[in-house]
């Protein structure tokens, strides 16, 4: 497994409606274990790094760091999840609808929407 990002942000139980901060890995912009909210600014380095910067709007791919459970009452949860990137800043993050969009991508990281 290559080097990734982490998006930390919060989701509500859908069981016992408690919120809690979840990790979701992902591989956009310079790719270095760093840390990332919703609302932040993707960064960029180099010809290496995933993605090319300034795009209109892409989604990326997420997965989540620890088990997709809710610690509160172990319902289980999402374990994948779309993060909505618009010129180069992180608006959203929701449960994935598609996961096939993620396959036509070379390396299956993001998918371009505009
Ligand atoms: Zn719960």
């Amino acid at each position: 497994m290559g080097a990734y990002n982490i998006l930390i942000t919060d989701i509500t139980c859908s069981y016992c409606n408690t919120s809690h901060e979840v990790k979701v890995q992902f591989k956009y912009g310079l790719t270095w274990q760093l840390d990332f909210r919703i609302g932040e600014r993707i960064q960029w380095e180099t010809r290496y790094d995933i993605g090319t910067p300034g795009t209109e709007k892409v989604k990326v791919y997420g997965i989540r760091e620890s088990d997709p459970v809710c610690p509160h009452c172990g319902h289980p949860e999402d374990e994948e999840y779309d993060i909505i990137v618009e010129k180069d800043i992180i608006k959203s993050m929701s449960p994935m609808k598609n996961p096939q969009d993620y396959l036509n991508d070379d390396e299956g990281c993001f998918v371009i929407i505009s």
